[in-house]
């Protein structure tokens, strides 16, 4: 039912941009909008009818799970096998037929094979190939219940395997240990995989946002704890940064800035305020503690299937926030060879106004 009424949503924008075809073969785009988990396949709307394309490895799984598509499976490349049948369906047509493509996802030697299979039945003068930008992304931004429910899944395993991960932040741990205790501790709880590469930073390395683990041991300060573990295909994302060590009054009240300006972005998160104004809200807070300059990047993200989607919380982003899109805040500051901290949670746009989804306290732990 879901499949249905998304790829009814799909047409009517498909009929807006004048579309003969719309080729769709972004992993996430295909499986919202058909329900296929594998990594092989392109699904096809031409003419009225949706086609799904596999190959012969993924034949039982993708009878188990395409939803409102006929599925054609072939010994060619999904790719070309779809290309050929656009072409055959096509033909027919008086004048130029026009072929969306999913511009941010295709590579270029993909949109040219696409063109030679074309042209293998149509002249070039025949069709034209158009590139889309997120037409399946931005019916994706807002989620619906059982999707706010799956974010949630993750989110609360996610949050539920903290208290037992930091046990391992010891002076003389290495960020890898800790990393890989997080990541198994993840698993074993039923985590799919991790949404992105665990980060785990410490000492001056926290000052880096997207720091990866080293081998390097873990020194008395700031650790930051970034990660999120997919649950039923739905991303996870949080941040906690925990002290090793006594924390002295100028840590603290750096941590305080931190915290009070994540507060304040989850505070302005309501429908019809755009994201530039949320992104603002956390940042007003640094620049009054002269902090800004060291919160070098966006407020925050949507999340769903993927792990970084839209809307981009930043400034000049003037999408409108709405009830059921679900996002992060997750301000920080990065002191160049000093250090960092971020706090991060998985935030719900409602009705009223906002839901923190991410259960974690935010008081400072001191390891
Ligand atoms: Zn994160
Ligand atoms: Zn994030």
């Amino acid at each position: 039912m879901r499949h249905r009424s998304r790829l009814t949503s799909i047409e009517r924008q498909i009929e807006n941009q004048r579309l003969h075809a719309l080729v769709v073969t972004h992993p996430a785009n295909i499986r919202y909008l058909c329900g296929f988990t594998g990594s092989s396949g392109v699904l096809v709307y031409v003419r009225g009818d949706w086609f799904f394309f596999t190959d012969g490895r993924y034949t039982q799984q993708a009878k188990g799970e395409v939803k409102e598509a006929m599925v054609r499976v072939d010994s060619l490349p999904p790719l070309a096998h779809a290309t050929g049948w656009i072409a055959t369906k096509l033909k027919p047509l008086q004048g130029q037929v026009h072929i969306g493509v999913e511009a941010e996802h295709l590579t270029l030697s993909a949109r040219t094979r696409i063109s030679r299979d074309l042209r293998m039945s149509l002249p070039p003068s025949k069709y034209r190939l158009v590139e889309t930008t997120g037409i399946v992304e931005r019916l994706r931004v807002v989620k619906d219940r059982t999707e706010v429910q799956q974010i949630l899944s993750a989110v609360e395993l996610a949050s539920s395997i903290f208290p037992e991960a930091i046990t391992s932040i010891r002076v003389g741990a290495t960020e890898n240990a800790v990393s890989a205790r997080l990541d198994f501790l993840a698993r074993n709880a039923g985590a799919e995989k991790m949404s992105f590469e665990t980060i785990v930073a410490s000492g001056p390395r926290s000052a880096l946002p997207h720091a990866r683990p080293t081998g390097l041991a873990i020194v008395p300060g700031f650790v930051v704890l970034d990660y999120g573990v997919i649950v039923s295909g739905y991303c996870s994302d949080m941040t906690r940064t925990v002290h090793l060590g006594r924390a002295d009054h100028a840590s603290r009240d750096l941590y305080a800035a931190v915290l009070e300006a994540q507060l304040a972005g989850i505070a302005a998160v309501r429908p019809g305020v755009e994201a530039a104004q949320v992104d603002e809200a956390a940042r007003k807070v640094l620049r009054k503690r002269k902090l800004d300059k060291f919160f070098t990047h966006s407020l925050g993200h949507g999340l769903g299937l993927e792990i970084h989607e839209v809307p981009r919380l930043a400034k000049g982003q003037t999408q409108v926030l709405e009830p059921g899109m679900v996002i992060t805040i997750e301000p920080g500051v990065y002191i160049p060879g000093r250090g960092g901290i971020r706090i991060e949670d998985t935030v719900l746009v409602t009705e009223a106004g906002s839901e923190v989804l991410t259960p974690t306290s935010k008081e400072l732990v001191i390891c």
